[in-house]
């Protein structure tokens, strides 16, 4: 028995049989071919060549149409590959001599030059790697006739065990078949662990030596509450979990049973309880929940996994679904947070040097007006269907709060002219997110009606910490003074205004957190909606006052350790139930 640390992603106990996930393993199997089969293989070859050319060009047609020419252009040196004829030469010589079929021996050349290019001096010749790597898999899968796998094909209970998992790969997760996951790298409030939050599947990120100690078909019980894989478990341990499994099953239960009451404290203070979601699928759990409405509807899972951008007519369903169902609850839709760790599946977006300080989020919507309008285009008019309101993500200033409102404008005015009906008065909010947000909040709030606050990245750049680094995850501390003092100035600023103020940061779903947040004085908890319940019975076991003497000591502490011993302890004192 041997038991690997890593970084608690989604809570929960699962155990199972291990299964080695990589979506970029491609094995090639070896034949043994005769003389007179070569020019078949070459054949073959050919073939599969043309087949790739003809993807790489689709796929730059539809770039050039939807990001713009200077994209489309990326793929050139794909295309350069393709042509080299001095490759094919060798590719057919390799076929005389060693007399093995064309995948064996087109995957031993391709290699053979991506390890000298990966050696040269030569910077560009350096990184052109990345370009031949993308087409010789595209190559072998053509000659090996194979899609991409994905985990939506699963059709046994397994544990998933891969270095990394995208956040686009963790969204074609299935429940039944996903008993838990566990990868290499990775941290707390990547997309992918807050994905696993809302499929409900434990999860442990950020293990490191995961792929490396864990062997395929093991048995392994994964706990993503305290962040554990039990590598090979004795009889005891087994029984151990199985009650502890058993125990979090009625806790859960339990909490269900507040799913109808307020979430109101023992001095009658109220506060709203929301979901987060990321597709319209995950309707049922958030009304099985008992979310008081949508805080955050992260819609650029609408454009992951698939090979083109959804149309005006898609998104007006997916956002009207959500709108009707929830009716008279409020939905916040935010506009697509493309970039960071969440990249269109088919797009060759240039890779950057900081994808979460890049070209992400509102910035990425300003610079593709046509993109942004189909999608506020799509709201408005959903608009008419239940209580919609909108909000941009990663607003950093008044000019960019500014510009979005502007082209929303625009977009009412357009409907206007077509005489398609929209609600006027729908209500528009900026994330506060980022430090230069939260500093010059009072500004801002004289543009909008309300702030959702991120603190998912508001902790990462004000910390300096990336969300989704495994290495330095032990200074990603929500309870940090820095985080603290923010957090209330957004919130004092915002009443200041006559604002409300929400987050929608993986930050108020946890419980000692949710008694601070609430002390703060914080309008709207939005959070996945398995945590829905476990902060409500936090708010409803509490005094408003007492929560607002925990700020008031909180705020005098000096480290985010001290922070958080004292956050536990306050909330062992009224609810001990809900502290591990
Ligand atoms: C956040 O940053 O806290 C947030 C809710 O947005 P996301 O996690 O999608 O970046
Ligand atoms: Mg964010």
């Amino acid at each position: 028995m041997n038991t690997l640390k890593g970084i608690p992603a989604a809570p929960g106990v699962a155990m199972g049989r291990v299964m080695f996930f990589d979506s970029e393993d491609i094995v090639v199997p070896k034949r043994a071919i005769t003389e007179d089969q070569v020019p078949y293989e070459v054949l073959r070859l050919e073939e599969a060549l043309i087949k790739t050319r003809h993807q790489i060009i689709s796929i730059q047609k539809k770039l050039s149409v939807e990001l713009g020419q200077e994209h489309a252009e990326i793929l050139n040196a794909h295309l350069l590959v393709l042509e080299d004829q001095s490759l094919r030469e060798e590719i057919i010589h390799g076929l005389r001599r060693q007399l093995l079929n064309v995948e064996t021996i087109f995957n031993e050349v391709i290699r053979r030059h991506l390890k000298a290019f990966s050696r040269t001096e030569d910077e560009y010749l350096r990184e052109r790697t990345a370009d031949i790597e993308d087409v010789r898999k595209r190559i072998l899968r053509n000659l090996l006739g194979k899609q991409s796998a994905t985990l939506a094909q699963l059709d046994q209970q397994v544990v998933v065990v891969a270095h990394d998992l995208s956040p686009s790969e963790t969204a074609q997760m299935h429940k039944q078949h996903v008993l838990a996951f566990v990868t290499d790298i990775g941290g707390r409030t990547s997309h992918t662990a807050i994905m696993a939050k809302s499929l409900e599947i434990p999860a442990v990120v950020g293990v490191a030596v995961a792929t490396k100690k864990i062997q395929k078909g093991e048995f392994v019980i994964v706990d993503g509450t305290r962040g554990e894989v039990i590598l090979d478990p004795d009889q005891d341990t087994i029984k151990r979990y199985e009650v502890e499994q058993r125990r979090h099953q009625e806790l859960n239960r339990q909490l269900l049973h507040l799913k109808d009451l307020p979430a109101e404290t023992l001095d009658h203070h109220t506060v709203v309880l929301s979901a987060n979601i990321e597709l319209p699928d995950e309707l049922p759990s958030v009304i099985a929940h008992g979310a008081d409405g949508i805080g955050l509807f992260r819609t650029e899972f609408l454009y992951l996994n698939r090979s083109d951008f959804p149309t005006e007519e898609e998104q007006y369903e997916a956002y009207r679904t959500v709108a009707e169902q929830l009716s008279p609850h409020p939905v916040i839709i935010r506009t697509m947070d493309l970039g960071g760790d969440k990249f269109f599946s088919p797009m060759q977006v240039p890779t950057e040097m900081n994808p979460f300080m890049g070209w992400r989020a509102v910035r990425f919507s300003l610079a593709r007006p046509d993109i942004f309008r189909l999608q506020l285009r799509a709201v408005m008019r959903a608009s008419m269907h239940g209580n919609l309101k909108l909000m941009y993500p990663m607003i950093s200033g008044v000019e960019e709060l500014r510009r979005a409102n502007e082209i929303l404008h625009e977009v009412k005015q357009e409907l206007t002219r077509e005489g398609v009906p929209f609600s006027a008065t729908m209500e528009v909010g900026a994330m506060i997110e980022v430090p230069s947000a939260a500093l010059t909040c009072d500004l801002l709030a004289k543009e909008v009606k309300f702030f959702s606050i991120g603190t998912n990245d508001l902790i990462q750049y004000s910390l300096a910490v990336d969300r989704v680094n495994e290495k330095i995850a032990y200074l990603y501390e929500p309870t940090h003074p820095a985080i603290l003092r923010l957090i209330k100035q957004i919130i004092d600023v915002g009443h200041a205004n006559k604002l409300w103020v929400g987050m929608c940061g993986e930050m108020a779903g946890e419980p000692p957190l949710s008694l601070l947040l609430l002390g703060m004085g914080l309008d709207e908890f939005s959070t996945s909606p398995a945590q829905l319940p476990i902060v409500k019975q936090v708010i409803r076991s509490v005094e408003y006052s007492f929560a607002k003497s925990v700020v008031e000591e909180a705020l005098t502490l000096r480290t985010g350790k001290e922070v958080e011993a004292f956050l536990s302890a306050s909330l062992k004192h009224v609810a001990p139930a809900l502290v591990e």
